[in-house]
């Protein structure tokens, strides 16, 4: 088999790997790059977007540094990804009221894909998107392993993903997200909910939560954290949608202590479908954990006029560098001015040094191939 990064190699996202024998062409992910500017044209890989010059793409998960070109490539070659994961980004896109995209087949766990001469096995990872996967695909007696975004410190433990892997392969094209961050260490989705127990505990006002609606561990973390500390957990009409698709499994407003609400009377029907929702009157009297946007700004002031904010908190679980955006800015010191106190809760999606190394470890290739990373001269490891 042939390996061609297209693009993902020195820098996180955007990633589109192809894999070929003399008969098939398949392509992993197809990535839009995390810099807006450059999206603004197609890449020019010939026969994807006008033409089936590929047998098949498959798709890690659903960010779109993986996702992205999907919207444009060819509707005559076969797409893979997720079930779960397609669910989740067909409930965002009809949110949006964008077009969506409709896979040919889903990745499950193990069951094994064959595309032409490839076998391509899915194994079901941890990250901070829900039904991720890697990907291994077999040709000519040569197994090549690729991780996509994975993480060691979920809530799935690693131990079990690692038992599954397999135990030799040629190449392994592997993701090094956080190899940049010097001696950085990933603490786990559970110890991130204890700090999130504790902070809601100690201010008993109003709490904000800032994170990703797509992060659906995330959202299991903190609706966990505000049962434990006696609060009802809201979510605005985003995160239900997605959350529902995720699965019943996951926090949404059929559970009993979920509610979900609208911040604008154009989503007045869409709201309609749950019968736990709640206006802002009641969310004033109750004692919650609210799920917020920088979007939501305006809600939020007005919020603020129905009820004290004294002891209140935001949580920041992001990445800390949106910060420094101006968007980010602005949302964070209206919010400290309306009196809450902003905490930074977070944990990485992406693996740190020791995860990473134990998969290595695991798999034990002849030939790494770092990507999705900034420093691709640090995935060295003594096996
Ligand atoms: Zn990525
Ligand atoms: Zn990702």
């Amino acid at each position: 088999m042939t390996v061609t990064i297209h693009r993902g190699q020195n820098q996180i996202g955007g990633n589109i790997i192809e894999i070929s024998t003399a008969k098939t062409k398949i392509l992993l992910d197809v990535g839009l790059e995390l810099d807006d500017e450059k999206n603004k044209k197609l890449p020019d890989i010939k026969g994807l977007f006008d033409s089936k010059g590929f047998d098949a793409v498959f798709i890690s998960h659903y960010h779109g540094d993986h996702l992205g070109l999907a919207y444009h490539i060819h509707k005559d070659i076969p797409l893979y990804m997720g079930e779960k994961s397609a669910k989740v980004i067909q409930a965002s896109d009809a949110y949006k009221r964008v077009p969506t995209i409709e896979p040919y087949g889903f990745l499950k766990h193990k069951e094994k894909i064959v595309v032409g001469d490839i076998i391509v096995t899915p194994y079901l990872c941890d990250h901070s998107a829900f039904d991720s996967y890697m990907l291994l695909c077999e040709a000519d007696d040569e197994k090549i392993f690729y991780t996509g975004d994975f993480r060691g410190n979920g809530r799935k433990p690693y131990d079990w993903l690692l038992s599954e892997l397999p135990k030799k392969v040629d190449k392994l094209i592997c993701e090094g997200t956080t190899l940049s961050r010097d001696g950085y260490v990933a603490i786990s989705e559970q110890e991130l909910e204890s700090q999130a127990v504790e902070l809601f505990r100690e201010n008993n006002g109003p709490g904000f939560i800032l994170q990703s609606s797509m992060n659906i561990d995330r959202i299991v973390t903190m609706y966990r954290a505000a049962k434990r500390s006696e609060r009802i957990f809201l979510q605005e009409l985003y995160m239900a949608d997605i959350a529902t698709a995720a699965g019943s499994s996951i926090p949404n407003p059929a559970f009993n202590d979920v509610y979900a609400f609208i911040t604008s009377g154009t989503r007045h029907e869409g709201l309609k479908k749950y019968s736990h929702r709640m206006g802002k009157d009641r969310i004033a009297k109750t004692h919650f954990a609210m799920c917020v946007r920088t979007s939501m700004l305006q809600y939020i002031k007005d919020l603020s006029k129905k009820m004290s904010f004294e002891d209140g908190v935001l949580v920041y679980s992001f990445w800390s560098g949106y910060k420094e955006t101006e968007d980010m800015k602005h949302f964070l010191s209206e919010c400290e001015n309306l009196g809450l106190k902003i905490v930074t809760l977070h944990t990485s999606g992406h693996a740190d040094y020791e995860s990473i190394k134990k998969l290595v470890n695991t798999v034990n290739p002849d030939e790494i191939i770092p990507i999705h990373t900034e420093a691709p001269e640090k995935m060295i490891f003594s096996t």
